[in-house]
């Protein structure tokens, strides 16, 4: 046997019912006068409860409730509606809620005073809670705050409901083999987007990006109107990312599909992905994943190309005396405009010579996030230091720069 609803009546709730007769209140304000009295029953259940002891309500008029203004009264009108204004796309978890008058939340507190309850419970919550019950029986939707997958915005004195779409979120590792691609769409500079002569009214800097072309297959498939890419960290546009790849998480903008094949969708990217850049790992995410990948700073693994005047004994030297050690960086010139001038400190963890020949060296190296590799290579004007070339005491020059390796979630 479940437990009984309790609903004990003291002199105070028969008083206060009393006192609350002839305000023509529908049965869900009235019984909500004492929303928080007792347990296991309904705002009707309780109006009920009451009218069987201090006698039944004088009859209603025509016109509305004199708290709700006829809201409960209209509560599948307003569930009809939620379900309507989110058509087209697929739902199963949503959350409800609903704007008021502020002047009608103000009444019902005057009624609270003047009919002398302590037990009152508030509109607005007992309304949300009532629309997401109608919505379920109507749709077999799950309601809650948990991940929804829109949230549905009665709008009372407006007579509409807004809905808002949850992102999808995609996460998942890229490798990234073409010289040529910049991690994220790149608005043009000149007319930040729109379309001009200097970008072929594209209005893009670059044809296209890592972010479009794992994009394009998820936002075919969900029918998503946009799309945000969240990389941990970036490499530069002519390095190539190798090794396990990158962690990223895509966002899938106001999806109008949500049952996804992720895994079949990142097995193919399509013919302009082809040979440029390949995902694994690829699984269901949250906006917590978004955080995550934000937040991390893992140690990286490169292979630089080096071009200079020097021999390798020199070059090996010099490489003993700053692994394990740190160089001090300031904001190098050509990311200055986007990164705020200040000295950061980071550590060489390792490296070594792998190749040699010809004024040319193959570096491999790991050194803590956040550490720019041409600049440790070439200076940049003394920015970095110590640096590889003040330290060989010879120009060098970057040829190509891979990232082997992004150290998160190891061993
Ligand atoms: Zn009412
Ligand atoms: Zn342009």
């Amino acid at each position: 046997m479940a437990d009984l609803p309790t609903f004990e009546l003291s002199d105070g709730v028969v008083a206060a019912a009393r006192r609350a007769r002839g305000r023509n209140l529908c049965p869900e304000c009235f019984g909500r006068l004492f929303g928080r009295w007792g347990h296991g029953l309904t705002n009707p259940g309780r109006a009920a409860r009451l009218d069987a002891v201090s006698g039944p309500a004088p009859p209603r008029g025509t016109d509305p409730c004199s708290i709700c203004g006829g809201a409960f009264d209209r509560l599948e009108v307003w569930a009809d509606r939620s379900v309507r204004a989110a058509e087209g796309f697929e739902w199963r978890r949503f959350t409800c809620g609903s704007r008021w008058d502020p002047e009608r939340l103000a009444t019902e507190e005057a009624v609270w005073t003047e009919v002398g309850t302590e037990w009152g419970e508030s509109m607005r919550p007992a309304f949300n809670r009532e629309l997401g019950k109608a919505i379920e029986a109507r749709c077999g939707a799950s309601g809650g705050t948990e991940r929804p997958d829109v949230v549905l915005l009665a709008d009372l004195p407006v007579g509409r409901v807004d809905v808002t779409v949850m992102p999808i979120y995609v996460r998942g590792r890229y490798r990234k083999l073409d010289r040529s691609l910049p991690q994220t769409r790149w608005p043009c500079r000149r007319c930040r987007g729109r379309g001009c002569d200097t970008c072929s009214g594209t209005g893009k800097t670059y044809p296209t990006s890592v972010e479009e072309l794992v994009a394009a297959p998820f936002v075919r498939a969900a029918r998503a109107e946009g799309t945000r890419f969240h990389g941990m960290g970036r490499e530069d546009i002519d390095a190539r990312m190798l090794g396990r790849g990158r962690p990223f998480v895509l966002e899938l903008l106001r999806p109008r599909v949500r049952s996804l094949d992720l895994r079949s969708l990142a097995a193919d990217l399509g013919a302009d992905a082809a040979g440029r850049v390949e995902l694994r790992d690829v699984a269901a995410a949250t906006a917590e994943d978004v955080v995550a990948v934000k937040e991390a700073a893992p140690e990286k693994s490169y292979r630089v190309g080096v071009a200079g005047p020097v021999g390798l004994a020199k070059v090996n030297e010099a490489l003993s005396l700053v692994v394990g050690r740190t160089i001090d960086q300031r904001t190098p010139t050509r990311v200055a405009h986007r990164r705020s001038d200040r000295v950061r400190t980071r550590r060489i963890v390792s490296a070594t010579v792998v190749d040699a020949a010809d004024g040319r060296f193959t570096i491999d190296l790991r050194t803590e996030a956040g550490t720019y590799i041409k600049e440790w290579v070439e200076g940049d004007s003394g920015r970095t230091d110590p640096n590889l070339a003040a330290l060989v005491g010879a120009p060098l020059r970057v040829e190509y720069l891979d990232v082997l390796e992004i150290h998160d979630q190891e061993g």
